[in-house]
């Protein structure tokens, strides 16, 4: 939903935002999902496909063969759903994944039907307050954007005004990875430690993003919806893309298979697809990849939370506003969500207030 901001606050003094009434965080947990979706409404899910061992380039605009049926909606081509009955996973022990980069297993889960016992006393709960930026496009707006892009996309202008903030501001850029290894063992952070999100994948993150956290010397987290990438579909980032930016200290997440479910309220059998394949994508492009996942619109349940963990993910963003992240919540980390439409004041107000909600 976009009601977080009502008319009469844009374009208002900061001064002035102090007075306002207090935002529900409930409001904007939800990802609009029709824009964010509409360049892959084609993609069915249906038997055959495995993902490709080598790096196939794909540098030029003219796809290849194998790609041009890209609308291709035939079930013999795309991805293979594999039906699973529902089950509950009756893992009880906390996350103890080592966020080395060790190669993920990608076999299927294989919960028992027998509730697993243990004696070990329950783990300390740690806290830290680290703020994840959640953003989606960076850069110009398509002339017939609708208010959802529009708020999915933050000019270069700002975005790079925003870095200015928090670079002046003494933030360091970490991954998440980093953040899940503190939660864990306790590692230690560097003072006002920040992670940088890109969700959804867009080629804009490597022409605009990418260049600009490295005048920065910063890092991102870049979460790659798998069926649009693979299948080279304009306006997304190409494998090869996302292989320079991973091979230059950027940090990749998948981000479902298509995005066209709401992973908390589908079965099960869709669950598996989407998240199963897009790990084989990912573990199949990128050498010694950890695994970590973004819910689609911000909607999982604890069949999804089971089912990354026993992929091997070491943790997950929602859309929850907040900064305050606990290692009983590895895979319910809580972001801060960055509108296309504030403008710095706005940014400024809003990074303040959930950054020090509690
Ligand atoms: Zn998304």
């Amino acid at each position: 939903m976009l009601g977080v901001l009502g008319v009469s606050q844009l374009n208002t003094p900061l001064s002035q935002f102090v007075f306002l009434a207090s935002p529900s965080p409930t409001s904007t947990d939800v990802l609009p999902t029709q824009t964010d979706v509409s360049a892959i409404r084609l993609y069915a899910l249906a038997p055959t496909k495995t993902p490709r061992p080598t790096r196939t380039p794909l540098p030029s605009a003219t796809p290849s063969p194998t790609l041009t049926a890209t609308r291709d909606v035939s079930p013999t081509r795309l991805y293979t759903v594999t039906p699973t009955k529902p089950r509950r996973s009756t893992e009880r022990s906390p996350q103890r994944s080592t966020p080395q980069r060790s190669a993920p297993t990608p076999s299927a889960p294989t919960p028992s039907d027998t509730p697993t016992v243990t004696d070990t006393p329950a783990p300390v709960v740690r806290t830290a307050r680290v703020p994840i930026l959640m953003y989606h496009h960076i850069g110009d707006l398509p002339p017939d954007a609708d208010a959802i892009r529009k708020s999915l996309t933050v000019s270069q202008e700002r975005f790079e005004e925003q870095m200015r903030f928090l670079a002046a501001q003494g933030y360091t850029t970490i991954h998440l990875v980093d953040l899940v290894t503190h939660l864990q063992t306790g590692a230690p952070l560097p003072a006002k430690p920040i992670i940088l999100t890109f969700d959804d994948g867009y080629d804009d993150n490597y022409v605009n993003v990418f260049p600009t956290l490295k005048d920065f010397g910063f890092k991102g987290t870049f979460f790659v919806i798998g069926a649009p990438t693979d299948y080279g579909s304009p306006g997304y980032l190409r494998w090869e893309q996302i292989l320079e930016m991973y091979d230059n200290g950027m940090e990749i997440g998948a981000h479902s298979l298509t995005h066209r479910y709401n992973l908390g309220t589908t079965r099960p059998s869709t669950q598996d697809a989407e998240i199963k394949q897009a790990h084989a994508l990912m573990t199949g492009h990128l050498a010694n990849w950890i695994p970590l996942f973004s819910y689609p619109s911000g909607s999982y349940n604890q069949y999804s939370i089971d089912l990354l963990k026993q992929l091997g993910y070491i943790g997950a963003a929602t859309t929850k506003q907040g900064a305050l992240q606990s290692s009983a919540k590895l895979f319910e980390l809580r972001r801060i969500r960055i509108r296309g439409e504030w403008n710095m004041q706005q940014f400024l107000y809003w990074f303040n207030y959930w950054t020090a909600q509690p």
